[in-house]
């Protein structure tokens, strides 16, 4: 007899929080009163945050690293962990824009993002589990682009020749061999690339709080930035718990920017991002949904994304609209696309619903730049798990005389419409990615029939 689809409503919460130590426990208490002086002050404690702040302590300077609320509250505990090659930028985009010279240039430091992060994340003398104990789960997995129209599934082929021609390999799939890899008749073809993985972020997170606070930073929760004056030498800080001074100071709230960075607001646009996770599935089921393990995600505008857990569930993502939606019903729309993509998955329980904020600028292309005395890096949207630790690490041997990283070296001009934070234009884009994904899938079905 068939079970009727499970109807409980998940929990509001990370799925991701329940395997990981708490970052928290990395923070100086608050009753601890704050320096008056310090080198670096770094705002915001994600990846991006964390990364520099440790960079900056181990090149022997003092750092303050400030955290509005907790340091699980922005996106890099609750992200889905995949590390990939690549940007929000279309191969095609960046090749016509930079020529192939210059495409390859930008891949090589992705390619080095990737790279960073299974270094960080493996054992080996960088690796955070022997200094932290805290294993940030790397696995090797490569990741697999599926498409759901044979259009989608065309322009694939249009894609796999681009990355050849910059060196980056990748295999193409057609219909049979996804529905052999993925056991599911929703995909046209796919695109299988060997490179990255994926990390349970919030072990990733809390690996990295340990680590910069091992290095010497210190780490305060619950203490917004909410001022920046310049004086003689430097720059004061304000914050509800007092004020501190000091020479530098690393913008990493990415997603999360407020009212104190408004060039930065004007410049960065921030989008939701939403996950569901399932309950844990028995063994046969799981190996049956998920293959090999790879991170996968589709073609769409709307994008979705999935991939198993270390401790067996399906986390899957995506974003539905850019209107205002209630998170149960983000995640109804989730759970559905979920069961599409792997009907055998119609009678298990979503446990977990949550989600983020990441961040793009115009041109999907990552950013560093100084703006109003803070040194920001932001706008890696989509691909920030790999590509953030780098980046920040890189921004800080800039400051500190190296050179510039790539991303500081393209302008960063503000959004070409009034704008300052609350990203009024994208429901109109996202009506035009809508249609656009409903076109390519009704010539897919189309040319199917
Ligand atoms: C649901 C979801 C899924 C994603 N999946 C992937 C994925 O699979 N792979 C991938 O590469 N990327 C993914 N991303 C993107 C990725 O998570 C981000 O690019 C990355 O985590 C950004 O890290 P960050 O440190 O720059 O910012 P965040 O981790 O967002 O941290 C910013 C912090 O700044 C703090 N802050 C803001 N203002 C202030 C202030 N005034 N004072 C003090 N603190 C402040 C915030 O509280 C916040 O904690 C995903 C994002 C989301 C939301």
């Amino acid at each position: 007899m068939l079970r009727a689809a499970p109807s409980q409503r998940p929990q509001h919460a990370v799925a991701w929080h329940e395997d990981a130590p708490n970052p928290s426990s990395a923070a100086t208490p608050p009753s601890e009163p704050l320096p008056t002086s310090v080198d670096w002050i770094v705002i915001g404690g994600g990846f991006s945050g964390l990364s520099a702040a440790r960079r900056a302590a181990e090149r022997g300077a003092r750092v303050l690293l400030l955290e509005k609320g907790e340091l699980r509250d922005g996106a890099s505990s609750r992200n889905g962990g995949m590390v990939h090659v690549g940007f929000g930028a279309s191969t095609n985009s960046i090749i016509k824009r930079f020529g192939a010279d210059g495409a390859r240039e930008w891949f090589d430091l992705s390619r080095a993002g990737v790279r960073r992060i299974q270094q960080l994340a493996t054992a080996g003398p960088e690796g955070l589990t022997s200094s932290t104990g805290i294993d940030p789960n790397w696995s090797e997995t490569g990741h697999l682009e599926l498409a759901r129209s044979t259009r989608s599934a065309a322009d694939l082929h249009g894609e796999a020749e681009l990355r050849e021609s910059l060196g980056l390999p990748v295999r193409l799939l057609d219909r049979s061999a996804v529905q052999q890899l993925t056991n599911s008749s929703a995909f046209a073809g796919g695109l299988a690339v060997e490179e990255g993985g994926g990390v349970q972020p919030a072990r990733l997170q809390a690996a990295m709080a340990n680590a910069a606070r091992a290095a010497g930073v210190e780490i305060r929760e619950r203490t917004p930035a909410t001022g920046i004056i310049q004086i003689a030498g430097g720059y004061e800080v304000r914050t509800p718990r007092g004020s501190i001074r000091t020479q530098h100071i690393f913008g990493g709230v990415n997603g999360y920017a407020d009212r104190l960075f408004p060039a930065l607001r004007r410049r960065a646009i921030p989008v939701g991002s939403f996950m569901i996770a399932t309950e844990p599935l028995a063994p046969e089921l799981l190996a049956q949904v998920s293959g090999n393990g790879e991170m996968r995600f589709d073609t769409r505008n709307f994008l979705s994304y999935w991939r198993p857990t270390p401790d067996g569930r399906i986390a899957f993502g995506g974003r539905t609209s850019f209107w205002p939606d209630s998170l149960d019903h983000i995640a109804r729309l989730l759970t559905a696309r979920m069961r599409a993509s792997h009907p055998q998955l119609a009678h298990t329980n979503v446990t977990h619903a949550w989600g983020g904020r990441l961040s793009f600028a115009f041109d999907r292309l990552p950013r560093v730049a100084r703006l109003g005395g803070v040194t920001h890096l932001s706008g890696c949207a989509g691909s920030g798990v790999a590509l953030m630790t780098l980046l920040a690490e890189q921004t800080i041997d800039w400051e500190l005389g190296g050179d510039p990283p790539l991303p500081a070296r393209i302008p960063w001009h503000p959004v070409p419409v009034p704008y300052e934070g609350l990203p009024w234009f994208l429901p109109f884009a996202g009506i035009g990615f809508a249609l656009e994904d409903w076109w390519n899938e009704r010539g897919g079905t189309k040319s199917r029939g």
